[in-house]
């Protein structure tokens, strides 16, 4: 069977109590009518998991789809809007869809960001519209909660902290919403939460805020299948917790073999995925392919020899590793 590790996906499909759980939601509801426009059970689930009123919470159909109505609802075409790179080519995109000027800022060999001068260049720039992702993806790095505050006092426009891989990294700005109306925290049901089939991401900031992106929201954009397995996941957080806990034990283990490979650098990640570099990168996604195992790689020249593996299963993990040491020392 093929090894998908190319879309930072969960390695499992749902445990078996909350499969259940949600089948039986899935057989007492009626698909000839709209599903709930205000989400309102979900959102009252997430209430209680993200620690946040229900009026501080979007839905969307995707945190794909909250990139895309953040910029609508805080830039004009022609505005800046203002990227780390190498970071999810998304802001970008949709920044390019919606007529932005995407304002580029480039980090050092080892992906770091500098902070201080960061700061000084979007003082300059000055976007209406900042988008860091913390962990990056495809990167792995975290900021820390101390900088990203640093940055919200400093930095001009709105600031999107995109928190996909948070549950991974342990590392939140969500606490600090209360005291930033710019902040806009978010993230997604699609990583740690192992629902990216059915497309459900959410968004977290000040009232105001989600008022302004809620205006521009299509109606009904979350299905009711999605709205209801959601709230299944969130009843079941032991499950959750089990698994991302594997994960990171995972993370570190394929880190620690990795990086014992010669002709591999390994980036440390906060994520669920581990971003490599190699001279060999072609060989080892090519080889990689023909075995079946999907791995990320990318045309962006600043990731020129880099590949992203997520962490899967252990037993997908091990078939990696063995794939990867195959292509550099050799069969037998
Ligand atoms: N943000 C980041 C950093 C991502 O890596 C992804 C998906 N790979 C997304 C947002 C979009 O996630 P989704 O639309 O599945 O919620």
């Amino acid at each position: 069977m093929d090894v998908m590790l190319d879309k930072n996906e969960l390695p499992w499909g749902q445990d078996k109590r909350v499969k259940e759980a949600i089948i039986a939601r899935l057989a007492s509801m009626d698909f000839n009518r709209y599903p709930d426009n205000d989400c309102t059970e979900l959102k009252k689930a997430l209430s209680g998991y993200t620690g946040l009123d229900t009026g501080m919470i979007c839905i969307g159909n995707g945190s794909d789809e909250l990139i895309l109505l953040a910029i609508q609802a805080f830039v004009e075409p022609g505005e800046t809007i203002a990227v780390h790179m190498p970071t999810f080519m998304m802001y970008k995109s949709f920044g390019g869809i919606c007529g932005a000027r995407v304002w580029e800022y480039e980090t050092g060999e080892g992906f770091e960001l500098e902070l201080d001068d960061f700061i000084t260049c979007l003082q300059k720039e000055k976007p209406r519209l900042t988008f860091l992702c913390s962990p990056n993806n495809p990167t792995g790095g975290r900021f820390e909660l101390q900088e990203l505050e640093q940055l919200l006092d400093k930095a001009p426009g709105m600031v999107v902290i995109d928190e996909a891989y948070f549950e991974f990294s342990g590392i939140t700005v969500a606490g600090l919403i209360h005291k930033y109306e710019k902040l806009i925290v978010l993230r997604t049901f699609s990583k740690a939460l192992g629902l990216a089939g059915l497309r459900i991401g959410y968004m977290l900031a000040a009232p105001s805020v989600i008022s302004c992106v809620e205006r521009i929201r299509s109606p009904y954009n979350v299905s009711s299948f999605s709205q209801a397995a959601a709230v299944e996941v969130l009843k079941n957080l032991d499950v959750v917790k089990e698994r991302i806990e594997l994960v990171k034990a995972e993370r570190s283990r394929l880190y620690g073999l990795l990086s014992k490979l010669e002709g591999i650098k390994c980036f440390e990640s906060w994520g669920n995925f581990i971003l490599i570099r190699s001279p060999y990168a072609g060989e080892i996604f090519k080889s990689l392919q023909e075995s079946g195992i999907h791995i990320r790689k990318f045309s962006d020249p600043r990731l020129e020899g880099c590949l992203r593996l997520t962490v899967g299963s252990p037993g997908e993990n091990d078939r990696l590793i063995k794939a990867v040491k195959e292509v550099l020392y050799g069969r037998g």
